[in-house]
């Protein structure tokens, strides 16, 4: 008869078959080679992702999966509606709580929902970024026209409501900025260097003449840009 020895239950110290030991940190902050997006790794998945990147290159979660690591990215415009979310937030919500914090996000969810109509359009919700891919758009087979693209960007505006929030020549010049923008990029395939990502804001178009003449924001219209829900934002 075999004898059953009994096992004495206690604390067992898992080691990982994998060795991390050499970070020096447990969280690493890294900046997208691509889409400029910050973003927090543990060094187990910053392992991941220096392997699939390539060496001096690191590309976020979001680009790795899109394939936007790869040469034709130089086709894709990057480009945001940020701007005007973050001039809602200052203005509207933290200035004089004419918005909620709800109805930025109905805001947000509406523009992503048109957004996303359009299959040349992806969205990475975290950094509010879209992606447009050029390489399928243009004259020939299997293409769209560029008339398409700016159709959707004016859709994807649209869904803010800038008739009823914004004073007239303020909605009609940033609409002009986004469409100047994606013709531009639409010959050129390049954007200038310090604005890779096409993020315009109501700088300098009397957004607010609408509810008061006189106002004059106590913000940088600049900063309305960072926007994002993700993380705390100031
Ligand atoms: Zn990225």
């Amino acid at each position: 008869m075999t004898e059953i020895k009994k096992i004495k239950a206690g604390n067992v110290k898992l080691k990982s078959k994998y060795n991390f030991d050499d970070e020096l940190s447990d969280k690493i902050h890294c900046q997208c080679s691509f889409c400029e997006k910050l973003v927090t790794l543990s060094p187990k998945t910053r392992k991941l992702h220096h392997k699939l990147s390539g060496p001096n290159n690191f590309y976020c979660s979001f680009c790795l999966s899109n394939n936007l690591n790869k040469k034709d990215s130089r086709n894709y415009l990057l480009m945001s509606y940020r701007g005007i979310l973050g001039y809602y937030y200052f203005e509207y919500y933290k200035n004089n709580n004419k918005m909620f914090m709800s109805q930025l996000k109905d805001f947000e969810e509406a523009h992503c929902k048109i957004g996303i109509e359009n299959p040349l359009f992806k969205y990475d919700e975290k950094s509010m970024v879209w992606f447009v891919d050029f390489n399928r758009i243009g004259r020939g087979k299997h293409k769209l026209n560029v008339s398409n693209a700016l159709q959707t960007s004016e859709d994807i505006l649209n869904a803010f409501e800038l008739k009823r929030i914004v004073s007239e020549s303020a909605h009609v010049k940033i609409l002009s900025k986004y469409t100047n923008a994606i013709m531009s990029f639409y010959k050129t395939r390049c954007r200038p260097k310090e604005k890779f990502i096409l993020m315009p804001t109501f700088a300098n178009t009397n957004a607010e003449i609408r509810f008061n003449k006189f106002h004059k924001p106590a913000y940088s219209m600049e900063k309305t840009k960072n926007f994002t829900f993700v993380e705390s934002f100031e």
